[in-house]
């Protein structure tokens, strides 16, 4: 898409310039939203403003940088499976991601369109809690946008209840978790119990299957929505006419991708095909069945969920590039919330001893943005300690 000047705004972007905000500029992101560190796109790595020997994260890792660096207040990203909260977390600055169907995704180029939402990142609630408030409604371009009233987010101070609080034990006590992540989350869940939060472990027992459900149903619809990138359409196209229409196709598909986009179209390929469909996305899809029911009933009882973002704080420049299947592996706790539609926000509470900030993942049911903010507001007024 190098060169690519989009002939109309997103739903977002013009809702967001009808109230007069200043879009001062595009950031860099991986390729098609493919990645956790923004080393997958084709313009270079954005670095992280507080260790330029750390990644940002990704795939929103160029809108992350602009809000930490202070280049801007707020930015856009889009979370397929954590590319807001995930960024958020290695920049030390607010990622949300409202759940699926509250804001359009008209304009928003797709990656995988059951999954994929426009999320937000900020410095305080204060901000996202606006920018959600005038971006999310109903949309003609877009039906899977809920007609259910449009909360007044920025109202999020108004009557802050507390909420009666879970954890998956098994998620906190995994062996991929830095132990030190591990330990200050287990020491905040005690200190909020002393304060008279009712907080209760759970055991989740679906959580190894999240990351193979989410890469084969994700990767399956990548390679559909990825399929109009033939150089007809959309893309760069090689410019000899000497060749027949099957090896124009494939020369230009071939030259245009970056190695992790093919990867992926190659896996969503595969999981559809015929031989392997019901054993791999079948299976996936009533796997995704089963963690909605899962989490229809943590809601009845719960108002919400925590968690941690990631497994560490920032990966080192290169660290996970050669060995997919590891950063595949650390979203283990951001895929969850798209799976199942519902939204998280990634609040930077922490300080690691190695100097970088990390953050809480907070989770609600479907539609109760509202009161996601107004936990999260209260969270980061009382349990902060990262400045
Ligand atoms: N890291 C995840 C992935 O690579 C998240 C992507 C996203 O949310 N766009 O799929």
């Amino acid at each position: 898409m190098k060169g690519f000047t989009s002939l109309y705004d997103s739903t977002a972007v013009k809702k967001l310039l009808e109230a007069d905000a200043i879009i001062i500029g595009n950031c860099n992101c991986d390729e098609f939203a493919m990645g956790s560190t923004n080393e997958n796109s084709c313009y270079g790595k954005v670095l992280n403003a507080l260790d330029e020997t750390k990644v940002p994260g990704g795939s929103s890792g160029g809108s992350a940088v602009a809000v930490q660096a202070g280049l801007c207040m707020l930015s856009l990203g889009s979370d397929t499976g954590g590319s807001v909260r995930q960024p958020a977390d290695f920049c030390g600055i607010i990622g949300f991601k409202p759940g699926y169907g509250r804001i359009s995704r008209y304009g928003l180029i797709a990656y995988a369109s059951s999954f994929d939402q426009i999320g937000i990142l900020g410095k305080t609630i204060e901000d996202v809690a606006l920018a959600m408030e005038v971006i999310s409604g109903e949309d003609g371009y877009d039906s899977t946008v809920s007609s259910k009233d449009i909360n007044k987010f920025s109202n999020y101070n108004d009557k802050v209840k507390k909420p009666v609080i879970a954890y998956f034990k098994n998620a906190l006590d995994h062996h991929s978790l830095d132990p030190e992540i591990k330990d200050q989350t287990y020491s905040l869940i005690a200190q909020m119990k002393m304060d008279g939060f009712t907080i209760e472990p759970l055991n989740f027992e679906w959580l190894e299957y999240v990351v193979p459900t989410y890469y084969v149903l994700t990767t399956a619809e990548a390679s559909s929505n990825l399929s109009r990138y033939d150089g007809i359409r959309f893309g760069p196209a090689i410019t000899s006419n000497e060749v027949d229409l099957t090896t124009f196709y494939t020369t230009t598909r071939n030259d245009g991708f970056g190695k992790e986009v093919k990867r992926r179209i190659m896996l969503g390929t595969f999981v559809l095909s015929a031989g392997y469909y019901d054993a791999y996305f079948t299976k996936a899809q009533q796997v995704r069945g089963i963690l909605s029911e899962q989490t229809h009933y943590i809601f009845k009882k719960y108002d919400a969920l925590i968690m941690p973002t990631v497994t560490s704080t920032a990966f080192k420049l290169d660290e996970l590039s050669k060995d997919p299947i590891a950063m595949y592996l650390a979203d283990i706790y951001t895929v969850y919330a798209n799976l199942v539609g519902i939204p998280g926000i990634s609040i930077p509470l922490f300080k690691h001893s190695d100097g970088l900030p990390f953050g809480l993942q907070i989770m609600s049911n479907k539609f109760n943005e509202l009161s996601l903010l107004q936990f999260s507001e209260l969270m980061l007024k009382n349990y902060k300690q990262y400045t």
